[in-house]
């Protein structure tokens, strides 16, 4: 099994590994693609808090079936392509025994707290396996997460049709929550002080894109006819200020804060508390993947501009190395490895 396995921050090793038994109830898959995202770029330069190293990084990756079980009664098969689910609940804790796995204690999270994709072969359980239907490439797929957390953001919200949504952060996961606002028939503003992030969202279809925090007041302001926004999304990705968020609400909005870095947020819950608004959080997208590939097959989202390219599987480090800037400017940045390219 050869993997790249993160020994220390900025020291990413080619491990070559004896393979290992495949347990009951779980399958062997050949992976033929995985995604590079700024949450690796974040393990990578050691940012990432209570990060375990050695891991193997990587959080989305997906591939074909190579050992598995006859007649497994999820009707999976030798030779399947699979979406790997990340997420892997403990199955003991209360929540998980009381069919909320998402809310799982001990929830682990393949590529930022258990290993990670960037390898030739996984074991995984068989009910984390997702069949991918045929009319989503690999590159679209691993989007998914993504996707999925978007949709549990949104579903959450009570969105109206024509509903005004403030998304600060036009990083991928804003990006995409842009445009399943569309989707919901709602329409989104983007607050994000990227340039390039904006002019990708403009091309994905969001119309009203604002670069400056402070003038993104009186822009959501005409906006929404001096009414301000009922819902607002924060995605800490960007590593904006989330009191900014706070200005552009209407009394009573919802303030959904979503994402999967563990950057600072400090909350003056004060102007919260006078607007009364409703604070929700996500950090997982748990629920949803099969509805995110559903979204895909259906072509819902527009994933063009969010992709940053395709490596070799021994490109890795290079580009781990290359890209470490893309980090710091916040920018929308996602790498396909090819894991069975030379
Ligand atoms: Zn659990």
């Amino acid at each position: 099994m050869k993997s790249y396995v993160l020994t220390q921050p900025r020291t990413l090793e080619f491990l070559n590994a004896p393979a290992v038994p495949v347990p009951p109830d779980c399958a062997k898959v050949r992976i033929t693609h995985a995604a590079l995202s700024p949450s690796d770029l974040s393990l990578y330069l050691g940012r990432t808090p209570g990060a375990a190293y050695p891991m193997i990084p990587s959080r989305q990756g997906l591939g074909i079936i190579s050992e598995i079980e006859e007649n497994n009664i999820y009707g999976l098969k030798r030779g399947d392509r699979v979406y790997i689910n990340p997420y892997r609940a403990c199955g003991e804790c209360f929540e998980c025994k009381t069919g909320q796995p998402r809310h799982c204690r001990n929830l682990q999270i393949m590529g930022v707290n258990t290993d990670g994709f960037l390898r030739d072969f996984a074991v995984a359980g068989l009910s984390s396996l997702i069949p991918l239907p045929e009319q989503v490439n690999e590159e679209e797929a691993l989007f998914s997460e993504y996707i999925s957390m978007a949709i549990e953001v949104l579903d959450s919200l009570n969105l109206e049709k024509g509903d005004h949504v403030v998304v600060v952060g036009g990083d991928t996961l804003g990006n995409i929550l842009c445009q399943l606002c569309i989707y919901y028939q709602c329409v989104p503003v983007l607050v994000d002080r990227n340039r390039r992030n904006l002019d990708i969202a403009e091309a994905s279809g969001v119309y009203y894109t604002v670069a400056d925090e402070l003038s993104a007041e009186q822009f959501v302001n005409q906006v929404t006819g001096g009414r301000r926004a009922k819902h607002l999304i924060f995605v800490p990705g960007t590593r904006a200020d989330i009191n900014t968020v706070v200005r552009y609400a209407a009394p009573g909005a919802d303030l959904a804060v979503a994402g999967y870095l563990d950057a600072e947020m400090d909350l003056k819950l004060s102007p919260a508390v006078v607007r009364q608004l409703r604070v929700l959080t996500f950090c997982n997208g748990f629920n949803e993947l099969r509805s995110a590939l559903n979204m895909l097959v259906n072509k819902s989202v527009r994933l063009d501009g969010l992709r940053s390219g395709k490596i070799s599987f021994k490109e890795a480090p290079a580009l781990f190395e290359s890209q470490a800037e893309a980090f710091e400017r916040d920018e929308i940045f996602q790498y396909t490895v090819d894991v069975m390219a030379d």
